[in-house]
């Protein structure tokens, strides 16, 4: 870029930043780069986040609107961001581009218990949606391990999973309709508050995954359900991740369905030990936390098939949480799993899935490929989903360890194409893998692709450099 055409874009982007300030006087709007740093990065440690010409904190969709449509008519790029939780660079800032944080708008609007839905704002965090509806007895399924500090609308853009997924489904499974501010500054809703809905293109599906490239979700109709029954809680120990994932594999063949069916190896189960004190054996090679939340004799009954299948696999030890309180703490560790292995050194954390009956080839060539790469990796996730966040922990003053995580990385995801899996099962594209999403889906799928987003943002202002590799 010649100096020229900086200056010129520098003037642009002040003329918008004025625009912006005459147009919605009372919005915090912060320009200072100390203040925007905090809003530059998610929690991808390793890339390097662009310089944002500012960070606006709507409070309404009125002014979500109001800011797409002059970013659109001066040429200036978005970066809508929720709770920065992301692991894939999605809210990752972008020179030159204004950061829209929608945590501001984080009110529930509407709880319906007659006909099961409830009406959020995006900025609205996982875990108070959940402690907003429970004293009337409903439930939102989905609850990814960040559930305390990530975002409902973060979720919708990512179509986040979580640790209730295998029994219940994912974000997208949830999503009756939505409200969307485009590119242009226009404001659509999708769907409905109807049970089927069949009229013209699912856009609300569209939307959801989208990861901030196609529009700003500025309101969510959820589908809810009754709480279920408190959760009754087993682990079990196994002498390898691979007996583990047989387990899995076994206890799918059986037709049962726990509500959680969750996975740590043993250099996590070691992490997790040392830094939470839950008691578990440090020489276990993996362990399964399996729960029913069916309630009564059937929860008993359902938690029995899963530890014959355990039993069947070589579980070495299994045990039932006999208290609420302790079925609760080994539920927080296994969500604690990233925190604790972080503390060992510089964490990545990666989210690959297969078809759950490959998930003993996937573990074993994942063992393979650190001892081939030199690397220590942590692998947990939702094993009864296949789904798993093999998390590569080195040592910061390591000279060439990123190098040798990115080859790890590269075969890991060649290995997981090959069992017919996703390179990504819940964390998205975001940045940190555009070039697998061509390898994943193909030309003609990204053609596709770009030609929705063309369409949606002709002028490609909505965050860009994310998803696509330009
Ligand atoms: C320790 C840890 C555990 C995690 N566990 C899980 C897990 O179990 N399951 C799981 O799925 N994820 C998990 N995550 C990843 C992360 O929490 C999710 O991807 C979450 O959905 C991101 O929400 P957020 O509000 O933080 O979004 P951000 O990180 O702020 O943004 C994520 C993406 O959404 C877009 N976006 C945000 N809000 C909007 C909006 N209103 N409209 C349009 N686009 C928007 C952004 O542009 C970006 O592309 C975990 C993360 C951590 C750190």
């Amino acid at each position: 870029m010649t100096s020229d055409t900086s200056t010129a874009q520098a003037d642009a982007t002040g003329r918008f930043l004025e625009a912006l300030r005459r147009a919605l006087p009372g919005m915090r709007l912060l320009t200072d780069a100390d203040e925007s740093e905090p809003y530059r990065r998610d929690q991808t440690a390793h890339l390097h986040p662009g310089v944002p010409a500012g960070v606006a904190f709507p409070s309404s969709t009125d002014e979500v609107s109001a800011i797409l449509r002059l970013a659109h008519e001066h040429r200036v790029p978005v970066v809508p961001r929720g709770a920065g939780s992301g692991l894939s660079g999605g809210a990752v800032s972008v020179d030159g581009a204004l950061t829209v944080v929608l945590t501001g708008m984080d009110r529930v609007l509407h709880i319906d218990a007659d006909d099961l839905y409830v009406v959020v704002q995006p900025g609205l965090l996982n875990a108070d949606l959940g402690r907003a509806i429970a004293p009337q007895g409903l439930f939102y399924p989905p609850d990814p391990a960040s559930y305390e500090f990530c975002s409902i609308g973060g979720n919708l853009a990512e179509d986040a999973g979580g640790l209730r997924c295998i029994k219940y489904g994912v974000t997208r499974d949830y999503v009756l309709g939505l409200e969307v501010v485009l590119a242009d500054g226009s404001v659509i809703r999708t769907g409905g508050r109807t049970v089927k809905d069949a009229m013209g293109y699912d856009l609300t599906q569209l939307f959801i995954g989208s990861e901030g490239t196609l529009g700003i979700i500025t309101e969510a109709t959820l589908r809810v359900l009754p709480l279920p029954a408190m959760p009754i809680t087993a682990i079990a120990f196994f002498p390898t991740p691979v007996d583990a994932g047989r387990a899995v594999a076994g206890i799918t063949r059986a037709g049962v369905v726990p509500v959680t069916l969750e996975i740590m190896d043993r250099t996590t189960i070691r992490a997790v030990d040392l830094a939470l004190a839950v008691g578990l054996p440090h020489d276990a090679g993996a362990m399964l936390l399996i729960e029913s939340d069916v309630g009564g004799a059937a929860a008993d009954a359902e938690l029995d098939g899963a530890i014959e299948a355990c039993r069947a696999a070589g579980a070495t030890r299994i045990d039932r949480a006999s208290t609420a309180e302790g079925a609760d703490a080994l539920r927080d560790a296994r969500r604690k799993a990233y925190w604790s292995l972080e503390q060992g050194g510089v964490a990545r954390m990666e989210d690959v899935g297969v078809p759950r009956s490959r998930s003993p080839e996937l573990l074993a060539a994942i063992e393979r490929i650190a001892t081939e790469h030199g690397v220590t990796v942590g692998v947990y996730g939702h094993a009864g989903d296949g789904n798993y966040h093999p998390t590569f922990v080195t040592d910061p003053a390591d000279p060439d360890a990123a190098q040798r995580v990115n080859a790890a990385r590269a075969a890991m995801y060649a290995a997981v194409l090959e069992l017919g899996g996703t390179v990504s099962g819940e964390h998205g594209t975001g940045l940190v893998k555009r070039e697998w999403l061509v390898r994943q889906r193909g030309e003609a799928h990204i053609r596709a692709m770009r030609a929705i987003k063309s369409a949606l943002d002709p002028l490609g202002i909505l965050n860009p450099g994310k998803v696509f590799l330009d």
